[in-house]
């Protein structure tokens, strides 16, 4: 099971599934009937909430932010 996150892109609504990968993914607003678009989590157990200063940290392993010029 996999947290799926997906917005949707009439009313801007954000929702996360617990899904299986093998799941019909969504793709109707619950909300308003938009298109749903499946946001692209890091997969296993990441949860993107607040923050996400670990993901972040996680993500530096290669540096994003050289400023060399060569
Ligand atoms: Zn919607």
């Amino acid at each position: 099971m996999l947290n799926y996150e997906y917005k949707c892109k009439n009313c801007g609504e954000h929702l996360t599934r617990y899904q299986n990968m093998t799941d019909e993914p969504l793709s109707i607003c619950p909300s308003c009937g938009g298109k749903l678009v499946r946001l692209l989590s890091g997969g296993g157990g990441v949860i993107y909430k607040g923050t996400g200063f670990y993901v972040n940290d996680y993500k530096k392993k290669q540096p994003e932010k050289t400023s060399t010029k060569e």
